[in-house]
């Protein structure tokens, strides 16, 4: 299959191309989605071939509108509707109990469905020309880093998708915050740009989902069924490293090795004696959230390499979720220095 590079304009056409049951890469401000009609089974099938995605992992619903999403849920208590008004359009994904317009390959047979309205435009304008909520995952091969350039949606799934809808860079660079809405009590399920002191300003307390620090016991219940998985993980094996950063250069200088590369921050860089590469800077978060990615992608491109030593990122506000990303990329595999 020949995949068409469309651009900024063509949303009509990529609509086009879902309608008729094809998959399309589109730009989000967290990072690129495989888009598929969500109302269309067979077409959702075609996302879990194409990204070679377990079956029993399931895809998020983006609408156009916030108000969309009452054809899709339920319920929508109170805390749900308070942060849907606040942080819509934009990178928060709600999970609840689903109406019967959900098809069960989208939900993965759960009784619940995640919903987001995303802010990008272009996206946005896509799912009205459609009409229909568009299922999308992020637009990479299962287990590897999320893409957030149309390079990274290219080097993956050239060939396996009828479309890429070019956006540009991703702005964000980290998928979107997933709070669960069916127990009790909220529940964040994945971490992302929305933070959780954000959300616990509006609603009050939040829970932790142990599987976003940690990994899930054999026996436990994965609660976002993603979460279980390895994943974003480059092919050199991934060791974070938590120490303060004088401790930290003075362990990878120590250690330093031609098959050795340091992910580290970019003040650092000038003072590692090794290869390095560098993700956003030592007291932006933010930074390190958007650079996070192409960051693990570029050590792919490194073939030498065969480990690599993190910097841990200070695991407040959006770092708690460059956080998640990176314990998972290292396997959970953790120094303390
Ligand atoms: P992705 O779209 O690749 O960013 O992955 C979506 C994430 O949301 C995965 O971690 C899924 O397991 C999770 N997710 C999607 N739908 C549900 C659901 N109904 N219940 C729990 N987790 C979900
Ligand atoms: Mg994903």
């Amino acid at each position: 299959m020949e995949t068409k590079l469309l651009h900024q304009g063509e949303e009509k056409l990529a609509a086009e191309i879902l309608a008729a049951g094809g998959l399309v890469a589109l730009p989000t401000e967290t990072v690129y989605g495989l888009g598929a009609d969500g109302l269309n089974e067979e077409a959702i099938k075609k996302i879990f071939i194409a990204k070679g995605r377990p079956a029993d992992n399931p895809l998020i619903l983006h609408i156009a509108e916030p108000q969309d999403i009452l054809d899709l849920v339920l319920t929508l208590p109170p805390k749900a509707s308070t942060l849907i008004d606040e942080f819509w359009p934009g990178p928060l994904t709600v999970i609840l109990p689903k109406t019967k317009t959900v098809p069960s390959a989208v939900s993965a047979d759960l009784p619940n469905v995640a919903v987001r309205c995303p802010a990008n435009e272009s996206i946005r304008l896509v799912i009205k020309y459609l009409k229909r909520p568009i299922a999308a995952p992020s637009a990479n091969i299962s287990g590897k880093p999320s893409p957030t350039k149309v390079s990274h949606v290219l080097q993956d799934l050239n060939g396996k998708i009828d479309a890429i809808l070019d956006g540009g860079d991703c702005e964000l660079g980290l998928e979107s915050t997933v709070v669960s809405f069916v127990s009790k009590a909220p529940c964040i399920l994945r971490p992302g740009s929305i933070t959780k002191e954000q959300m616990e300003d509006l609603v009050g307390d939040i829970a932790v989902d142990p599987a976003v620090l940690g990994r899930i016991k054999q026996g436990q219940k994965a609660l976002s069924p993603g979460m279980k998985y390895t994943h974003y993980a480059p092919r050199a094996k991934v060791v974070v490293v938590k120490a303060d950063k004088e401790t930290y250069i003075d362990f990878v200088n120590k250690n330093s090795s031609e098959n050795i590369l340091s992910l580290c921050f970019e003040e650092d860089k000038a003072r590692i004696n090794g290869k390095s590469i560098s993700y956003g800077k030592e007291k932006d978060t933010t930074s390190q959230a958007n650079l996070f990615f192409d960051a693990l992608r570029k050590i792919d491109n490194l073939p030498e390499i065969e480990l690599v030593y993190a910097r841990c990122p200070y695991m407040q506000g959006v770092g708690l979720a460059v956080y998640n990303r990176l314990i998972r990329a290292a396997g959970f595999e953790v120094i303390e220095l």
